[in-house]
């Protein structure tokens, strides 16, 4: 098999990787990176210019897999593109949203390039998606030969995918990003044991090591009690999330827990974007089974809309619990404004849940010792770290110790490495050598051609 990691800054970025498989060209995913807006945010399309791909995969839904999807497609005119049914009902509105948001960094930074698509692209686009179903057996005739393909639940989001490749007696098996554990609205993965020739897995949390007590329903009391409290002595708390899964992950936490008198009695603002992804999960839900969501949620927790104005550097006067992307704070969104604002008030909490690159604004922070001053320089606000600011480990990327085990008990021969900060990769890369010593294990420089 051949393959090229497109994801020309390493890392997690923009991911993009190009397989040839018993002659059956393919590209799975093709992401933006959120940290280097412009052209230089997508994967490096050009290697595969002048590829006839035969098909493209998407695992899942969130920017960083599919926010250069419509350049991708636009150059590859004829491909189909294959998603889970799940992942088809969300698309659209992702990739809308990701206009959106483009299209304002291109008024406000005049960034070159920007927006990369536009709405009216992203709607020609649709008839080019076909769903495939969980578990379910596809035959991909390709134009120089012929796989078998079948897609697995990967936990990590709605609609997340693994993917199996099959091809005579050789089989291969790419995680996409997983999570094992289940969510509140989401079952964990679900993959088939035993052998793969080749694995391809993704490596997030490879540095991280769940300390002792910090179990997710440890975490999740953890952080309801710091809610309380906030609320409680009269401040405001900041949920940084993705508006893609986390977002509804934590209102049917929170519904649990108001059913149940465990949550303070208080205001909940939620963004647009995450509004408009839970009236879809509400279909998803419905349609595909694939999540266990109900709109009537967002009614019952009296949910409103973010206030119409919030002005950087300045606290919005409407106390309550804020529930806002982006989840690593970058510049320019909801949770970056309201934490300008919030960061200097000691009776505020900024409460991270999932992923932060430390070099977005939100890693940033959360290095940041209180008492210093934090430079919000989107907007040019100073602000002092007096509010509390706490990270719960409610990570959707499986633990590093289970990913290794799913990976060891493959036999794999060969094991590629993808979707993790070099330092992540190289804890699979040690362990491995160690625990699969005949494996061939693959950590690929961006660009670069290889035989697996
Ligand atoms: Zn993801
Ligand atoms: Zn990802």
């Amino acid at each position: 098999m051949k393959l090229i990691d497109l994801n020309r800054q390493g890392g997690i970025g923009a991911n993009s990787l190009y397989l040839q498989v018993g002659g059956v060209k393919i590209l799975v995913d093709c992401g933006l990176n959120p940290k280097t807006p412009g052209l230089g945010a997508l994967p490096d399309l050009k290697m595969i210019k002048d590829v006839d791909l035969d098909i493209i995969i998407i695992t899942h839904c969130h920017l960083d897999h599919i926010g250069g999807l419509p350049v991708l497609m636009r150059q590859h005119p004829k491909t189909p593109v294959l998603l889970t049914q799940s992942s088809r009902i969300l698309i659209e509105k992702m990739l809308h949203n990701s206009a959106n948001v483009m299209q304002k960094q291109a008024d406000e930074e005049k960034i070159p390039g920007y927006p990369l698509f536009t709405h009216t692209e992203i709607e020609g686009l649709m008839k080019r998606f076909v769903s495939v179903p969980f578990k379910r057996l596809k035959k991909i005739k390709g134009k120089r030969g012929e796989i078998s393909l079948m897609f697995h639940p990967s936990g990590h989001v709605a609609g997340a995918t693994a993917v199996e490749i099959q091809t005579g007696t050789r089989s291969i098996f790419l995680t996409g990003d997983v999570l094992f554990e289940n969510q509140r609205t989401l079952k964990g993965a679900q993959f088939p044991m035993g052998h793969f020739d080749t694995l391809i897995i993704e490596t997030t949390r490879g540095i991280t090591e769940r300390a002792y007590g910090k179990e997710r329903v440890h975490e999740i009391a953890r952080l309801i009690d710091l809610i309380n409290d906030t609320i409680a002595n009269g401040g405001s708390f900041l949920l940084p999330v993705f508006a893609l899964g986390r977002m509804q992950e934590l209102l049917s936490v929170f519904h649990d827990a108001r059913r149940f008198g465990r949550l303070i009695d208080c205001p909940i603002y939620a963004g647009g974007l995450g509004i408009g992804i839970s009236e879809l999960f509400d279909e998803v839900s419905r349609k595909t089974k694939d999540v266990q969501f109900d709109l009537r949620i967002l009614k019952d927790l009296g949910l409103k809309k973010l206030p119409l104005k919030i002005t950087p550097g300045r606290e919005t006067p409407k106390k309550g619990l804020y529930i806002v992307s982006s989840g690593m704070l970058v510049e320019r969104t909801p949770s970056y404004t309201l934490a300008s604002g919030m960061l200097a008030n000691p009776r505020n909490t900024i409460g991270f849940v999932g992923f932060c690159d430390p070099d977005t604004p939100g890693g940033k922070l959360l290095a940041t010792k209180p008492g210093s001053t934090f430079h919000f320089e989107a907007v040019n606000v100073k602000a002092k770290v007096k509010a509390r600011v706490d990270r719960f480990e409610l990570s959707g990327h499986a633990e590093r110790t289970e990913l290794l085990e799913f990976a060891v008990q493959t036999k794999a021969r060969s094991i590629v490495l993808t979707h993790g900060d070099p330092d992540a990769r190289a804890w699979f890369k040690t362990q491995l050598k160690e625990q699969l010593p005949k494996a061939h294990v693959v950590d690929p420089i961006p660009l670069k051609s290889y035989e697996v």
